[in-house]
């Protein structure tokens, strides 16, 4: 007991620390609470990470760069914005995370996801180390001409600090093929070579089949594993899935494929529920709706008109078996924990990153609700990248089976990571405790081989 408080006192001045050194960084300081919740018993009982002060040195990034964007609107009007890269750390590889194009984004936002990449790399098992980048450019009513003025205007700074062996930005919220190309487009020109520097291209140049599909796909093959270990399967389970984007259409896809019903999906206008399912029909008609037509969520009902739209409200009320966060970060509640919780949620699996709250996540398992962490559960996105960039270097393309095959293994492997270092004396998985102890050990022994540096 004394032990354990002591262990409790270490972890609130640890975090003290961070908000102190760090502030007004809310979801910087949330992403390190969880992540050493977790940690700090192990490294407790572990000198050699103890005496290292290896925790201290992993919570600071590596650098942060941060630069002006300037680009001209189809008006003629000057715009400027601001852009960031945080390197966070590069001991098990090259930095590799993507881009993030949206109003919200900030130091504190990309330094909580460059962070969480750091260990989600570490658990692919590839050689990858953590960054994240964006700009709090918002892409939504800009024509194409526009987006690529300005996606040409960031590279000419990025290119500088970027490279196949160095840094390898990839997609995020609102950047998608579109604005990879424009990306990959202005690096190829300003450095006169073809090199895989950016994951998440076209397929014609240098792009992996199965990127576009393998977040979503990945978070699926992830929960299947999880309901393995109590004799469960996806299919007949019903779905609760929220937003529209890259990663919510394909887990959607996925669930499909599985026998599963998914009930709901959303965006930042509301969430729309088909009680009857969406199939893979209707999922077609989604993706021309949102990836061609770049059209909101409220217009399926006008096609489909069983299903209901909640205007600015979250699906986590509907009744379901499993619930996929899949839009962004806090989207998921106490009170939508609670929701869960009292319609007897079975599981809840991140596709997004962070999109569960502390005292959420929290909830949910104290409740008994299996619950995968984002850094396991959709680490199936950038494990496909770091494919990309292995079919790049060899300047040979895989087929589709070879990439699927290779992303099922590495997301039974990240479950086996986390059943080794989470499982509890009650012969259960903490998914979280696993996922941030496995990440850990891989960064912490390359820092600890690398001296103090
Ligand atoms: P997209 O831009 O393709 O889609 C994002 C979706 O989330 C859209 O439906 C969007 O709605 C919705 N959304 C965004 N902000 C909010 C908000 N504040 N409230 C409600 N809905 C919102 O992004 P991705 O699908 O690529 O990314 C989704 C999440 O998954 C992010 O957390 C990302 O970091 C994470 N992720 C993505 C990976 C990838 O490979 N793409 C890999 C691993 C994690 P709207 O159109 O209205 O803005």
């Amino acid at each position: 007991m004394i032990n354990e408080e002591s262990t409790l006192d270490q972890i609130s001045s640890f975090n003290r620390g961070i908000v102190q050194r760090n502030p007004a960084e809310f979801e910087f300081h949330q992403a390190v609470q969880e992540f050493t919740e977790s940690v700090m018993p192990f490294v407790k009982s572990n000198s050699k990470y103890d005496d290292g002060h290896i925790l201290h040195r992993m919570t600071e990034p590596d650098r942060i760069i941060i630069f002006r964007v300037c680009w001209e609107d189809d008006s003629g009007h000057i715009n400027c914005n601001r852009a960031w890269r945080v390197q966070f750390n590069n001991s098990i590889g090259p930095y590799k995370g993507g881009l993030r194009f949206h109003p919200s984004v900030t130091q504190s936002v990309l330094k909580f996801l460059g962070f969480e990449q750091t260990f989600k790399n570490a658990l692919t098992g590839l050689p990858m180390g953590g960054a994240k980048g964006g700009s709090d450019f918002n892409p939504k009513g800009k024509s194409d001409r526009e987006i690529m003025r300005f996606c040409q205007s960031l590279m000419i700074e990025l290119s500088k600090y970027i490279g196949e062996d160095t840094d390898i930005p990839a997609g995020d919220i609102g950047v998608g093929g579109r604005e990879i190309s424009y990306l990959f487009g202005q690096y190829k020109k300003l450095t006169g070579r073809f090199v895989g520097t950016l994951t998440g291209k076209g397929l014609s140049y240098g792009g992996s089949l199965i990127r576009t599909e393998a977040t979503g796909y990945g978070v699926i093959y992830f929960t299947g594993h999880m309901l393995g270990v109590i004799n469960e399967t996806l299919k007949g389970k019903k779905a609760l899935v929220s937003g529209s984007g890259n990663v919510a259409i394909f887990c959607a896809e996925k669930l499909i494929d599985e026998g599963a019903k998914v009930l709901t999906l959303s965006d930042s206008g509301g969430f729309i529920h088909d009680p009857d399912g969406i199939d893979q029909e209707k999922l077609e008609w989604l993706k021309d709706l949102k990836f061609i037509k770049r059209g909101r969520i409220s217009e399926y009902v006008n096609k489909y008109p069983n299903a209901k739209f909640y205007k600015d409200e979250r699906p986590w009320k509907i009744k379901a078996d499993l619930a996929f966060p899949c839009a962004t970060q806090n989207e998921l509640d106490k009170n939508d924990a609670k929701n869960l919780i009292e319609n007897n949620i079975l599981l809840v699996s991140e596709g997004a990153n962070m999109p569960s709250t502390l005292d959420a996540a929290k909830l949910l398992q104290d409740a008994g609700v299996i619950f995968a962490p984002a850094k396991a559960a959709n680490a199936g996105g950038v494990a496909v990248s770091g494919l990309e960039q292995s079919q790049n270097a060899l300047r040979i393309p895989w087929s589709r089976e070879e990439v699927d095959g290779r992303l099922k293994q590495i997301m039974e492997h990240i479950h086996k990571q986390c059943v080794e270092y989470g499982s509890t004396e009650e012969k259960s998985i903490n998914y979280v405790k696993g996922a941030n102890i496995a990440g850990f050990v891989k960064v912490a022994d390359a820092m600890l081989a690398y001296g103090i540096g």
